[in-house]
């Protein structure tokens, strides 16, 4: 009966993790993979983490009954505030519902079901490039119209301002776009301020509902509520929205798939019925979601000593981050590796677009075994470390220059 199933094509990320594992030289680096890594390049369970799972683990009163179906109460209203903050107009006014997600990845899903269910949206914008997932989880929700917003611009290896406008500009009326939050995966580049006041102004003018994709928060500055600024923004300006959280990365909890979907809407009444349609949804993707992750967010995000010590820990991953995008520009310039490579240290967050063209990605894999991705060259910063770099930047120099 599954004779005529024909395979899909693989999944790049993960088809980059399989090879490098494969590949037994011993100075192969793997800069594709979406995680944090340490200077020694392990994965980092952060200490706060560890307390509280201790904590947990001694917890007589735990169980594993099942969560309600939109999840952990005080989670959702601790992560409400995380992105919002605690001066947020839309809390203060009983306007904000959220829904505990199976990770980032859940949120988006569970927002794309409800815009074509309930609301009726066909079309969603994303940018060019985005997140590889976007794209395939609007049209798995059953948008008919899936289209692409310009943001990179190739030869200034900088946003494409005008371009992003122009395609906003020109949306059908009732369109849905995906902004990314911060830290935009995989370019690294995000707009201004004043940038996101014309792009928030162009969406508002088209009736463009606001999808925010946030799953790197505390990422590109360090401080979690400069790293939120658009959310507010959009707080602040009464305009109702959704926003997709995810703490794989800023807790270190990607496989507890522990996410959010914060619903920003008009009024207090609207509220009730959107929480009925959504766990309807809920019910049959993934009926309840899941505690452990969830219980840890809570508890560091409610106790003062332990948020406070969280706090340092995204300081100390944002600053590696930068650490390295300092060195390896500074490695590239000392080589004189043809080009400019100011973006590395302008760009933000975890991922860099280093505009390496796929041919000289191909040379980095085969030639050298570093492992990135094909578009745009992107390396995951924090996958490089003080022993790996200068064989990363002289193999980059090589590439350019063979
Ligand atoms: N959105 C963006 C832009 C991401 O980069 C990711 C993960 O890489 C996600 C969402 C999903 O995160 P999660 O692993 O929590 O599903």
């Amino acid at each position: 009966v599954f004779a005529d199933i024909e395979g899909a094509p693989a999944i790049e990320v993960f088809k980059l993790i399989g090879d490098y594992n494969e590949d037994t030289f011993d100075k192969k680096v793997n800069l594709g993979v979406g995680a944090y890594r340490t200077d020694e390049g392990k994965p980092w369970v952060l200490p706060v983490v560890k307390t509280v799972e201790a904590m947990m683990a001694g917890d007589a009163g735990l169980n594993h009954e099942y969560l309600p179906i939109s999840g952990l109460p005080d989670y959702r209203t601790a992560c409400q505030k995380l992105l919002l903050g605690s001066e947020s107009p839309a809390i203060q006014s009983s306007r904000v519902e959220s829904f505990q997600a199976c990770g980032g990845t859940g949120a988006i899903r569970l927002a794309a079901d409800f815009l074509k269910r309930l609301m009726n949206y066909d079309c969603v914008y994303v940018s060019k490039p985005t997140w590889g997932n976007h794209k395939t989880i609007f049209k798995r929700s059953g948008f008919s119209d899936v289209r692409e917003y310009r943001y990179w611009h190739p030869e200034t290896k900088s946003l494409d301002f005008q371009g992003m406008l122009e395609d906003l500009n020109n949306a059908p009326e009732r369109s849905v776009v995906i902004l990314h939050g911060v830290a935009h995966n995989p370019t690294g580049v995000d707009p201004t301020k004043d940038q996101w006041v014309e792009i928030i102004k162009t969406c508002q003018a088209k009736n463009i509902f606001i999808l925010v994709d946030i799953a790197y928060q505390g990422f590109a500055t360090g401080d979690l509520d400069a790293d939120a600024h658009l959310p507010r923004y959009l707080d602040r300006n009464n305009i109702e929205f959704m926003a997709a959280q995810s703490f794989s990365k800023n807790f270190g909890l990607y496989n507890e798939r522990t996410g959010n979907l914060v619903v920003v809407c008009a009024n207090s009444e609207l509220k009730a019925k959107i929480r009925s349609q959504m766990e309807l949804i809920i019910r049959v993707t993934w009926s309840n979601p899941p505690n452990h992750g969830a219980r840890i967010v809570t508890t560091v995000l409610n106790n003062p000593a332990n948020c406070a010590e969280w706090k340092e820990h995204i300081k100390e991953m944002a600053s590696r981050i930068k650490q390295m995008r300092q060195m390896l520009h500074a490695k590239l310039k000392a080589l004189g590796t043809p080009g400019n490579w100011d973006h590395i240290i302008q760009q933000i967050g975890m991922f860099s677009f280093t505009g390496l063209s796929p041919k000289q990605v191909e040379m980095m894999i085969n030639k050298y075994h570093i492992y990135l991705l094909k578009e745009g060259g992107r390396i995951n910063m924090c996958a490089l470390t003080t022993s790996n770099i200068d064989y990363v930047a002289k193999s980059i120099h090589s590439v350019v220059t063979e």
